[in-house]
């Protein structure tokens, strides 16, 4: 499903560049769940930002579901970013909106109509634990309800991909256990494809299918999660 072809990435120029990502071949087959970890400064944040071209890699090719998105314009691309979702540490969520406008912005910027929208926030509201937080406002949620209102905004699109950004660094213990409780089921009772990027191995042993170790901006281990800590 989601496809890094000797991806590079490479900020500035000249003595100060920095190479954040080097040849990065990663594949993550559809409806798996993929980690990430790797100590602060590795380079997870530039990969993960180079799935959905947030940050455009130097060099290589990045697929998602058979299109290749490092060759789209800019209009193709902007289609193609529908097909993935993205939650991040500190949640996002515009201040002045309700969880209802915030899980409808994005179907709002495609030009959904109003029923439409209903028809997908709703179920997305009840699916996140949050029918009963609709007309509250992201100020009065707690850290994990406010993670769940990105999670369903991160939804809305329908996408076939689910990207985290250290999704449940900022949040207690127990909360990111429900946290990663909602991605898994929505793992499997969507089938989205989900990479996640954490520091936190607890994360990657709790959810995750496989697992790669990014190290210095090289991949420098991926296997499925029994065998990497199971490894001598
Ligand atoms: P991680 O998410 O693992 O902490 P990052 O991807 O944020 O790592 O950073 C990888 C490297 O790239 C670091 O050396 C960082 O300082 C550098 N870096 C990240 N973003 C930028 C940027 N916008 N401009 C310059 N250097 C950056
Ligand atoms: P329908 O056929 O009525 O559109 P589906 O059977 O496709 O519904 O999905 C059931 C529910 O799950 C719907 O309410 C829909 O909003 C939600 N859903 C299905 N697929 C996704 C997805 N990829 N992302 C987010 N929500 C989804």
């Amino acid at each position: 499903m989601i496809t890094l072809d000797n991806v590079s990435k490479t900020y500035g120029s000249g003595p100060g560049a920095v190479q954040a990502l080097k040849e990065i071949d990663l594949q993550v087959p559809k409806g798996t769940i993929h980690g990430v970890i790797g100590l602060s400064g590795a380079g997870k944040s530039t990969l993960i930002r180079c799935v959905n071209l947030l940050e455009r890699p130097t060099a290589g090719r990045v697929i998602i579901d058979g299109q290749e998105l490092t060759a789209m314009d800019a209009a193709a691309l902007r289609q193609a970013r529908h097909q993935c979702g993205m939650i991040f540490q500190h949640f996002n969520l515009l201040t002045n909106r309700t969880v209802y406008d915030n899980v409808a912005l994005p179907l709002e910027l495609m030009g959904q109509s109003r029923q439409v929208i209903r028809e997908r926030v709703l179920p997305l509201l009840d699916m996140t634990g949050l029918a009963d937080k609709a007309k509250q406002y992201p100020a009065q949620l707690s850290g994990g309800q406010k993670q769940r209102v990105a999670i369903a905004r991160a939804l809305a699109s329908r996408p076939k991909v689910l990207l985290c950004d250290e999704a449940t660094s900022a949040l207690d213990p127990q909360t990111t256990a429900s946290i990663l409780s909602l991605l898994q089921e929505i793992n499997q009772q969507l089938g989205l494809t989900i990479l996640l990027i954490t520091h936190e191995m607890e994360v990657v042993k709790t959810i995750c299918h496989r697992v790669g170790l990014i190290s210095d901006g090289r991949l420098v281990e991926d296997a499925d999660v029994g065998d990497f800590f199971t490894a001598p």
